[in-house]
C-alpha cells in the first residue's frame, strides 16, 4: 500500500479561484517527501486536502488505502497533521494540549500522559510543561504543534512549512527530530519553498506551481538538473 495517493486532485475556492488543476502525486511508506514551491502555488491547499481541513472539487485521496471520502476516520487515524497556523487554545497548558489531543483518538488517560511526555521532552519541552501556550516562543509553538501532531503514533506526518519563522540552529534541531522519527519508520511530508531544506531532508520530491505539478523526482535527480 502507498501512505499516499492523489489521483487528480482539483480545488477551485468559493471565489471562483483555481488553486489546483488536476494534480497526481504518489508517496511511497517510510519516504521523506517535500512538496516544493513558491508562494500560493497550491501546497497548503493539497495538504489541506489530505488532511481533511479543506474539501476538495474533484480527485481522490487515499491515505494508507483509506479513501478520504468513504473512510475518513481510519484515514485520519494514520495522519498527524501540522498546519501552518498555531490552532490550538493559547490559553491552555502544553501539556494539556497535548493530552486532550490523544483523548480525541480514544488513547487512555495514563498512556496519553506517557506518551505526552515522551514528545516534550524529545522537542526540548518538558520543562514548559505547565506553561499555557500563549506563554511560548513562535518556535516553541511549532514544537508543540509537533509533539501534539504525534500523540498518537500516527504512520504518516504532515508539515505545512515547519520551519517558517524559526532560526538556523532551531531549523538544524527540528531537521535532526523529523530525520530520527523517519528513521524510526514514519512516512514525513512538507511543504517548503525552501530548496535547501528539501536538499537536506527527502529522498523524492514533486515541484508545484500554479496548481500544477512540473516535476516529480527523486531528490538527487532535481539536482543533478540545476
Ligand atoms: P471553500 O471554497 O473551501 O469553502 P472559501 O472560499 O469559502 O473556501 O474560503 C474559506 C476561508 O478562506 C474564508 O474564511 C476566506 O475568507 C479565506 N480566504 C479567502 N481567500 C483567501 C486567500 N486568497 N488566501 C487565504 N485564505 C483566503
Ligand atoms: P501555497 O501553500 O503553495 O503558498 P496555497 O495552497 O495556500 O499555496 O494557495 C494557493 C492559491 O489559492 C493562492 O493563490 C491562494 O491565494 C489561494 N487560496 C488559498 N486559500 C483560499 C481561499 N480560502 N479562498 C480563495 N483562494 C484561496
Amino acid at each position: 500500500t502507498l501512505a499516499l495517493s492523489i489521483d487528480n486532485l482539483r480545488k477551485t475556492y468559493g471565489n471562483g479561484f483555481e488553486a489546483l488543476k488536476g494534480i497526481s502525486l504518489e508517496v511511497k511508506q517510510g519516504d521523506f517527501f517535500a512538496l516544493l514551491g513558491p508562494n500560493g502555488a497550491g501546497k497548503s491547499t493539497t495538504l489541506g486536502i489530505v488532511s481533511s481541513l479543506v474539501n476538495k472539487s474533484e480527485g481522490q485521496v487515499k491515505v494508507f488505502g483509506h479513501d478520504i471520502d468513504s473512510e475518513l476516520t481510519l484515514a485520519k487515524l494514520c495522519l498527524g497533521v501540522v498546519p501552518q497556523e498555531f490552532n490550538f487554545n493559547p490559553f491552555e497548558k502544553v501539556f494539556d494540549i497535548v493530552v486532550t489531543q490523544a483523548g480525541y483518538y480514544g488513547i487512555g488517560r495514563k498512556r496519553a500522559g506517557e506518551r505526552a511526555e515522551f514528545y516534550l521532552r524529545k522537542l526540548g519541552l518538558w520543562e514548559k510543561r505547565n506553561e499555557r501556550a500563549r506563554m511560548l516562543s513562535g518556535g516553541m509553538k511549532r514544537r508543540l504543534m509537533i509533539a501534539r501532531a504525534l500523540v498518537h503514533d500516527p504512520k504518516m506526518l504532515i508539515l505545512d512549512e515547519p520551519t517558517a519563522g524559526v532560526d538556523i540552529e532551531l531549523r538544524r534541531s527540528m531537521w535532526e527530530f523529523l530525520r530520527e522519527i523517519n528513521a524510526a519508520g514514519t512516512t514525513i511530508i512538507l511543504t517548503t519553498h525552501y530548496l535547501e531544506e528539501a536538499e537536506s531532508l527527502c529522498r523524492n520530491i514533486a515541484i508545484i506551481d500554479h496548481g500544477r505539478i512540473i516535476q516529480n523526482s527523486t531528490m538527487k535527480a532535481l539536482l543533478a538538473k540545476l
